[in-house]
């Protein structure tokens, strides 16, 4: 075959290639360049997989002034023969025939040069961090687990639903809201009382974004039987921790004719499910993540899908915690909601595996929850992960209209601006029950990573909107 009608292929591609001595072109950043006056060695990535293909470079026909523009970060297009490598560390390598320079990176200015950077760094560089092995890693992993929820859910007949990301209602109370608004901030238009008017703003109405997609799929449940969400979702809190973002991904099933128990076992077979799918097909990136910074992950991963998860109530997990030797920051009792020590001190030293905790008091969760017969507590069920804490929180939905609205009332939700959710109450209701998985608190446990800020591409936090 003619040069000019080589196709590309992947470095990855390559790498696992028995189809060797024949011309390929691979283009891709250069990660190291070395060698001596002889030959040169050149360490291509292509993005596709997390090792590097080796071009080697013959001084003959390659003169060092040639090479000049061949430095790290710059990106080529290498043509060349394939062929059983000589050196260690890779089967294969390219012996190349022409080089051709993309683009150029300034040595003097490009940022990522060989030398260890720190994830803080490489947060205020994020334009330029996927080209680091971590970031790479981290972030086919995310692309993989993305995946494999849709191919779960798919596998299992539910149907995706697209939610709604503008919203004019500020339900569920999951945290503060972002508002969305066309009217001009220094001259708004005012009602007579002098309060901004916003029946002239673009809906007519005051609107947020989305804390949740909840509400609109149990509308969708009530008709297509199993359905899920899978978006971004806002939340304004000011919570400048390691495990909260202001702008997320959450996974949200919502299923028809499901009770508590059947929430429980959907959440613990997904959640295997995932993180067993990642350990099939990101082993080469995991194991990178386990040797660079956490030696237990892969184990601990293991130990996911190895292990039922413990499940207890609310009131059996304050026991628990109560009679601890450990002191805790925040005391613990009834009522109170648990902080990220007392759900991590379940998991990581009472348990030591995963743990689902059931029937939380009614007044620390939302309204839409079922009420126990008890009348105290509620059907809710948040499963806690080591190193996380909550992964998930979910619960069965009350599907009686007078007991829903009673709630309601008792926690000054409006009923009026959800004539349409409680509409499915008065048509056709039927007991149901959903939850919702954090993507990014996922993707923090499968990675191994200790912050929620670089398990997405560009964060979104206080004081924080660069890129
Ligand atoms: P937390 O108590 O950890 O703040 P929450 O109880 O407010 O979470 P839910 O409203 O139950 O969270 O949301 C469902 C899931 O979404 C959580 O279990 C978690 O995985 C994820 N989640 C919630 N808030 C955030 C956030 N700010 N950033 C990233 N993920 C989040
Ligand atoms: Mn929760």
């Amino acid at each position: 075959m003619p040069a000019d009608q080589l196709r590309r292929t992947r470095i990855q591609d390559l790498l696992t290639s028995t189809d060797l001595n024949r011309e390929v072109l691979v283009k891709g950043w250069v990660r190291t360049r070395r060698g001596n006056k002889y030959v040169q060695f050149i360490a291509l990535n292509d993005g596709s997989g997390l090792a590097t293909l080796q071009v080697v470079a013959d001084a003959e026909k390659f003169p060092e002034e040639s090479l000049k523009e061949v430095t790290t970060g710059s990106c080529v297009a290498v043509r060349g023969l394939l062929v059983p490598s000589q050196g260690k560390g890779q089967a294969v390598e390219v012996q190349a025939s022409s080089i051709e320079v993309l683009g150029t990176a300034d040595p003097e200015a490009y940022p990522l040069q060989k030398k260890a950077t720190s994830l803080e760094h490489l947060r205020e560089i994020a334009h330029l961090r996927p080209r680091t092995n971590t970031f790479g890693a981290v972030l086919r992993i995310r692309h993989a687990l993305a995946f494999a929820v849709h191919d779960y859910f798919n596998r299992h007949g539910f149907y995706y639903v697209h939610t709604p990301i503008i919203t004019g209602s500020d339900a569920e109370g999951a945290g503060q809201m972002f508002r969305v608004t066309t009217l001009p901030p220094e001259h708004p238009p005012r009602t007579e009382d002098g309060s901004v008017d916003f029946s002239e703003d673009f809906f007519g109405k005051q609107t947020n974004l989305t804390v949740s997609g909840q509400l609109e799929g149990e509308l969708a449940a009530m008709a297509l039987g199993q359905v899920y969400t899978f978006g971004p979702t806002f939340r304004a809190e000011n919570s400048n921790t390691a495990r909260h973002l202001a702008e997320f991904w959450m996974i949200e099933p919502e299923m028809a004719f499901y009770d508590l128990q059947d929430n429980m076992d959907l959440a613990e077979d997904f959640l295997q499910s995932l993180v067993r799918y990642a350990l099939e097909h990101c082993a080469a990136d995991l194991q990178f993540l386990n040797d660079t910074y956490d030696k237990e992950l892969l184990e601990r991963l293991r130990s996911i899908t190895d292990n039922a998860f413990q499940r207890l109530t609310y009131t059996e997990a304050v026991e628990i915690l109560k009679s601890a030797k450990k002191k805790f920051e925040f005391p613990v009792d009834w009522g109170t909601d648990l902080q990220s020590e007392h759900e991590r001190y379940l998991v990581e030293k009472h348990f030591k595996k995963p743990v689902i905790l059931t029937n939380y008091p009614k007044e620390i969760k939302a309204f839409y929850m079922k009420l126990d017969e008890d009348g105290r507590t509620v059907r809710a069920m948040d499963v806690l992960f080591p190193g996380i804490g909550e992964i998930i929180g979910g619960s069965q939905r009350e599907e009686d209209l007078g007991k829903l609205e009673g709630r309601m009332a008792e926690m000054h939700v409006p009923t009026d601006e959800l004539w349409w959710y409680l509409d499915t109450r008065r048509f056709g209701t039927a007991p149901h029950s959903g939850f919702g998985l954090g993507f990014e608190r996922l993707v923090l446990f499968v990675t191994g990573m200790t912050n929620i800020r670089d398990v997405i591409p560009f964060p979104r936090f206080p004081k924080n909107a660069e890129f």
